[in-house]
């Protein structure tokens, strides 16, 4: 099933992000993991392709074995910076092969090494690209990334914002949003890219922080803002992991209950692989899912 189908539909929604094991004898592990997560009949699951150190050799199996043996629907993740174009398309046939209808189409982060380099001859330099190919060699719901707080590497919102439309013109139909911990940045954030004339849907995405040491690493990765109400949170319950986990499971519950009361349809979770996690999340929600 191709995730537009979910486009204008009133009923609420949550999907959920899975990431591959990093190494081979993780994989059964992190399979069950992804499969218990199935279980809970989610709109759909997106797999992710080498990010945070991951690797991207399991990206294709977990996304086939998601579809086929739980009938949910999968989104696998692509990224194309540092690839050449005969590995991109390589990969391409392959999601095709595999039966995948829906591919984010990301840029990737730019290896540390390449930074200072000039890139301009590279096969693909921006997430924008990847989504001109995806389009030429296939029938794909494209989605791509937006980041309610600035794109790390962009001067200033405005460009970030001229950029992303730039994205969704060469055919993304949807966005999932960075992590973010105070809902007021995206409704700001929706309100300007509206503005700009981008009118696809966004997914906004919401981590549920459930340990202290998940936090500066999260915070690593995406720079979000944290706002003294989950500081405040964290100071309490950080020492405490039982405490703590139920903690962060109500702060991520809240802000998805704040969406779906401002106008939401649906909320992507990283899972971060954590079945009980996402299950608690949707029990707390039951209701307002049914
Ligand atoms: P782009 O859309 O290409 O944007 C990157 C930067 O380039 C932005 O600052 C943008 O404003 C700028 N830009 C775009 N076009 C132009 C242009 N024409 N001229 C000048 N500047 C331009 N990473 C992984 O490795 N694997 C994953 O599976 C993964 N999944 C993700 C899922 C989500 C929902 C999100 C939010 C991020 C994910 N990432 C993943 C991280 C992502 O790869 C990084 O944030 C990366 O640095 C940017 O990727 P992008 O696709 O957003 O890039």
């Amino acid at each position: 099933m191709k995730i537009s189908k979910l486009f204008g539909q009133e009923k609420l929604t949550m999907s959920i992000e899975v990431f591959p094991p990093k190494t081979d004898t993780l994989f059964e592990s992190v399979k069950e993991a992804t499969e218990e997560i199935a279980k809970l009949k989610p709109a759909f699951m997106s797999v992710t392709y080498g990010a945070g150190g991951g690797t991207s050799k399991y990206t294709l199996e977990i996304a086939k074995n998601l579809q086929k043996t739980y009938g949910v629907p999968a989104l696998a993740h692509l990224t194309c910076v540092s690839s050449s174009k005969e590995t991109v398309v390589r990969q391409i046939a392959a999601i095709k092969k595999a039966g995948i209808e829906n591919v984010m189409a990301l840029r990737g982060d730019i290896p540390a090494e390449h930074v200072h380099e000039d890139r301009s001859h590279w096969d693909y330099r921006y997430a924008t690209d990847l989504v001109r190919d995806l389009k030429a060699m296939g029938d794909f719901c494209i989605g791509g990334a937006c980041y309610p707080e600035i794109h790390p590497d962009s001067d200033n919102q405005k460009n970030d914002i001229l950029h992303l439309k730039e994205k969704v013109d060469a055919g993304c139909e949807f966005l999932t949003t960075q992590m973010f911990f105070d809902n007021h940045l995206l409704y700001n954030f929706l309100y300007k890219i509206r503005e700009a004339g981008i009118t696809v849907p966004v997914f906004p995405g919401i981590m549920p922080i459930t340990n202290a040491n998940q936090i500066d690493r999260a915070l690593k990765l995406s720079g979000s803002y944290v706002p003294q109400r989950f500081k405040s949170l964290v100071d309490k319950f950080g020492g405490d992991p039982a405490a703590m986990k139920q903690a962060g499971i109500a702060y991520a519950t809240d802000q998805i209950i704040d969406l779906y009361a401002n106008g939401i349809r649906n909320v992507h979770l990283y899972s971060m692989n954590k079945p009980e996690v996402a299950q608690k999340i949707m029990e707390n929600l039951s209701d307002i899912l049914k």
